[in-house]
Formats: structure tokens, C-alpha cells, sequence
């Protein structure tokens, strides 16, 4: 059986944790009834956490990390793809408890799989990939909750990384006022390219805060978590909301309940790994429909699959920006 590159996470006796390329052979794979040659993979904090096991991410060892994919069937049992259809996959568990995309090929279950959008090319669905599609379903949260461009302006933190500057983008080009919050202020042109209004620094929001300070945004953003978090709720102004979708800064919440009895505050959860198929299309559509190609290619670096394992340490340390797509094959 021919072998094939893969970045495998292992875990020996003493429950130290390594990483490294290895060949693997299809004998390798897991239960599922579609196989793939991957083209393009991406690189999300949750890779991150899973290559440096700073959190823990994987739960079934030896793992293949990669929670986005988009590659070429190969070999399927289903009725829904056959060999040839290009299909994309997000999160479901690949790259925790299913090997997943980092890797020349894959086996997946047919029900994860979404046939790749016709308006996007494999590089582009990566530019986006977890990252981008968990920005558009917090943005969709927002409208949902009735936020639109007059109500006033929107927080987007962790403005540099990939969720944020997707969430950036999408909002400037909806029509949003965008305050872009970031850490790293010699981003400020690249973000305003993007779209924000507004540059404020991290540290505005991350020290103590009060229950209820002065209001300042209709919405927000959100993937620090932690006391950024908390000081978040105690600014959205009277019947806003939040989308909390990472935990970039944290993971605790220390909030009082004065922003949700006192300003009707909302606090919306955004997953992205569950998400049922038909939200995820939806998702996608929108995407589609609403994300300017132009950022998304200011916002994108191209890195050979070589170099995927130190792009995955460096996401943790908060030092990409943007979104990164890996060239597997
Ligand atoms: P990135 O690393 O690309 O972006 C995170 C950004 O957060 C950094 O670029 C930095 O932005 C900021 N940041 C990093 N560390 C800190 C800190 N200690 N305090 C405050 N800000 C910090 O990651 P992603 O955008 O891919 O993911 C962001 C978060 O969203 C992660 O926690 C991830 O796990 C989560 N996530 C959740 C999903 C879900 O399903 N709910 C799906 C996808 C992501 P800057 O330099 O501009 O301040």
C-alpha cells in the first residue's frame, strides 16, 4: 500500500506529547465512507492548541491534526459525493477525536462533507475555513438579534487573528461602523484596509472592570473570552448582544449579572463544529455573497504543508495574522 505525508500528533507512556511528519498508509485512516486527496488545509487556533497541547484539544491519540479541509474524492460508499466531486469539511471532530486534514489524504463520514461552494476556489474556502465561517455565524447571530448598520457601532476583538479580521471585513462591507480592537497596533493600516472605523488597543478592555461601565457598542464580537469578556458586556449599550466565540485570553468568565437585568444585554454562543449541515450551507451562501475577495486575499498567507507545525505553535502566541492556508497536495 502506497504511503502518504501526514502530521501526526503522538503521545508516549509518560504522556509527554509530540509532533512530526510521518508517512501513513490508508490502512492508517479511520472509519468513514468517503476517502480524499486533500489540496488545501488551513491553520485555526484550535490546531494550535492541538500541535502544543497547551489545551486539550485531542482526545484520541495518535491524532492527524487539521479541522479544515478541502480535497478531491477519491473512493466513496455514498450516494451523496462520488470520485472527482470537490468537497470541503469543517470541524466535526477532525483533527480531536478523527484524524483529520493535515495529512495527503483523509476518511471521512459522507454527513460531514459539504460539496465546495461553486463561488470559491480550494484556497480561498480555506482563507475562510473555520475561522471565516465561525465570523460569518457571529455576524448572522447579531442580525438575528436585530443589529443592523444604524444601530450603531460593532466591537470586533482579536481584530489581527483570523476570526477577526474575516469579522472585520464582513462587517465594513455590510456597512457596519467597525471599532477593530488588537494588540498589535502597527496593524492598524491592515485593518483599516479591511474595513474598521476604529482602531482601540487590547488593553482598553482586558483589565479590571466594573459591572456596568459606560456604553459604548450595540454589538460585538468577541474571541478573547476571559475578563476582555466580561468588561465587553459591561460596555454593549441598552439591548445590544454579543457573540462570544473564543477563548483567545481565557477561559473563565468573570461577569456580575448587572449588563443582562440592568441593559437587557444578550450573550450569544458561537460554535462551529456542530453546526447542523443546512446552517452550514447557509453560512457558506453568505459568505459567498457577502465577503469581499480583495480582503480576503490582503488577509491570506500561502504556507507549504512543511511548514504547517511551526505556523500551528506561532497561531498560539498570537502571531499570524489573518488566515493562513497550507498547500497539502
Ligand atoms: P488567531 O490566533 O488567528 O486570532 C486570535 C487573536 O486574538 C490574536 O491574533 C490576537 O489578536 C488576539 N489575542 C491573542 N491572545 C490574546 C490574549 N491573551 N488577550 C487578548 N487578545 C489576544 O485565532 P482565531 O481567530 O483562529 O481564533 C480566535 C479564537 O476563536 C480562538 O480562541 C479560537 O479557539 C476561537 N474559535 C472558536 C470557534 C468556535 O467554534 N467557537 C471557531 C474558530 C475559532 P490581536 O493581535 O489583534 O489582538
Amino acid at each position: 500500500m502506497p504511503g502518504f505525508k501526514a502530521v501526526l500528533i503522538q503521545k508516549d507512556a509518560s504522556g509527554e506529547q509530540s509532533c512530526g511528519f510521518v508517512s501513513l498508509t490508508d490502512a492508517d485512516l479511520m472509519e468513514g465512507d468517503v476517502t480524499i486527496r486533500i489540496e488545501r488545509s488551513t491553520v485555526n487556533y484550535k490546531d494550535g492548541l492541538a500541535v502544543t497541547g497547551r489545551a486539550p484539544v485531542v482526545r484520541r491519540f495518535p491524532m492527524v491534526p487539521g479541522v479544515d479541509g478541502v480535497g478531491i474524492v477519491e473512493q466513496s460508499a455514498s450516494l451523496s459525493f462520488k470520485p472527482g466531486d470537490r468537497v470541503l469539511l469543517n470541524g466535526w471532530g477532525v483533527g480531536e477525536l478523527h484524524l483529520g486534514a493535515w495529512a495527503e489524504r483523509a476518511r471521512w463520514k459522507s454527513d460531514w462533507l459539504i460539496a465546495l461552494p461553486s463561488g470559491f476556489s480550494p484556497d480561498e474556502a480555506m482563507a475562510i475555513g473555520t475561522a471565516g465561517y465561525t465570523a460569518m455565524r457571529a455576524v448572522m447571530a447579531l442580525e438575528r438579534h436585530g443589529i443592523h448598520p444604524p444601530a450603531g457601532p460593532v466591537l470586533v476583538t482579536g481584530a489581527a487573528g483570523g476570526v477577526g479580521s474575516v469579522a472585520v471585513a464582513l462587517l465594513a462591507g455590510l456597512g457596519y461602523h467597525v471599532v477593530a480592537s488588537t494588540g498589535r497596533p502597527e496593524e492598524a493600516d491592515y485593518l483599516k484596509g479591511l474595513g474598521a472605523s476604529e482602531i482601540i488597543p487590547r488593553s482598553d478592555l482586558n483589565g479590571a472592570g466594573k459591572p456596568l461601565a459606560r456604553e459604548r457598542w450595540i454589538g460585538a464580537i468577541d474571541v478573547v473570552g476571559g475578563q476582555t469578556l466580561a468588561n465587553i458586556l459591561s460596555m454593549i449599550r441598552y439591548d445590544g448582544a454579543v457573540a462570544a466565540c473564543g477563548l483567545a485570553g481565557g477561559l473563565e468568565l468573570p461577569t456580575t449579572v448587572a449588563p443582562f437585568i440592568l441593559r437587557g444585554v444578550t450573550l450569544y454562543g458561537i460554535d462551529s463544529v456542530y453546526v447542523p449541515k443546512p446552517v452550514r450551507i447557509a453560512a457558506w451562501d453568505r459568505l459567498d455573497r457577502d465577503l469581499d475577495r480583495r480582503k480576503l486575499a490582503a488577509m491570506t498567507k500561502r504556507i507549504a504543508f512543511e511548514d504547517v507545525i511551526d505556523a500551528a505553535r506561532q497561531i498560539v502566541d498570537g502571531k499570524v495574522r489573518g488566515r493562513l492556508v497550507v498547500e497539502v497536495g
